[in-house]
């Protein structure tokens, strides 16, 4: 198991675990739950889970029905939800699209965010090489961005509905995000060069996984968000969306990402080390705490 900061010592942390339905979870879930679980426990604080359930295509019952047995075979409790018979159930990001749209709208309404008629063709085709910045993102070439200085009748003639067209956060170019992670130190990222105008409204009428993230955990009065490295540089994007919503971040703490034998990060397609593999093959939860130290850095 990896280093850990100091817990924060108050009872008023807030933890929370934010899982996707949309396959089973592996070892590296469970290091990342684990430590969240154990950062909660030792600050005596309330842990919350969050069915992150907003990816209608591939968010399957099945998934979610493996993910709270993963969890409870982890031995990991969470505090809060609705009362379903004596069990606390998980918030779901699908019923929760009201409080999205309030986001949505006071973004649209400061001028933070515009539509965007691009198609993922023309995207992939302007996502030349050296543009490239993760392999799931390409910093976006700033097609339908806006010209500075627009009227004001511009932000009154943006089309309202929120399902016309995708709507992307406009990052402040060259401005460094910087934050401190409590276990990979101090981070900073450049808007427009790090990362582009990302997403926070999908034409299908989805909200992103960005601006759904915030505004839960602002309404989750999370303390500290405890998740994988690989969202660090998300982190900075939701870093500028707290800011323009008026919201106070939480505290950061992002685990090392957990590999395999060849080095890759692990993915929901690498059964062999989903928990519930390991779990049909008779390993015990302390078992994979020995996995994850081989297997991770
Ligand atoms: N739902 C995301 C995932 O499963 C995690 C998001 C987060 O922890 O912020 O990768």
């Amino acid at each position: 198991m990896e280093r850990m900061a100091p817990p924060l010592s108050s009872s008023l942390y807030r933890g929370r675990l934010a899982p996707s339905p949309t396959g089973l979870l592996h070892l590296g879930h469970a290091r990342t739950f684990l430590v969240a679980a154990a950062r909660a426990r030792d600050a005596r604080g309330t842990l919350v889970l969050r069915n992150e359930d907003l990816d209608r295509e591939r968010s399957r019952s099945e998934f979610y029905r493996a993910m709270l047995e993963d969890l409870h075979w982890l031995g990991i409790n969470w505090q809060e939800g609705p009362d379903i018979g004596g069990q606390y159930a998980p918030y779901s990001q699908s019923e929760r699209g009201a409080s999205y749209l309030v986001a949505f709208q006071r973004l649209r309404n400061t001028g933070f965010i515009y539509p965007c008629k691009c198609s993922r063709k023309e995207l992939a085709l302007a996502a030349s090489a050296p543009h490239e910045n993760d392999e799931d993102d390409p910093i976006y070439p700033g097609t339908c961005r806006p010209q500075p200085g627009q009227p004001e009748s511009y932000l009154r003639n943006l089309p309202s509905s929120h399902s016309a067209s995708n709507w992307r956060f406009r990052v402040p170019d060259d401005e460094t995000i910087e934050f401190e992670d409590r276990h990979f130190g101090p981070q900073r990222f450049i808007a427009g060069r790090d990362f582009g105008d990302f997403l926070v409204w999908r034409r299908d009428g989805v909200p992103s996984y960005q601006l759904a993230c915030v505004v839960d955990d602002a309404a989750m009065r999370i303390t500290e968000v405890v998740r994988g490295a690989d969202l660090l540089k998300s982190t900075a994007r939701q870093i500028l969306l707290y800011r323009a919503l008026g919201l106070e971040p939480p505290q950061w703490y992002h685990c090392p990402l957990v590999t395999d034998a060849s080095g890759q990060r692990l993915a929901k397609r690498h059964d062999a080390l989903a928990i519930r593999t390991l779990r049909e093959q008779g390993k015990q939860p302390e078992e994979l705490q020995e996995m994850m130290a081989a297997a991770g850095n």
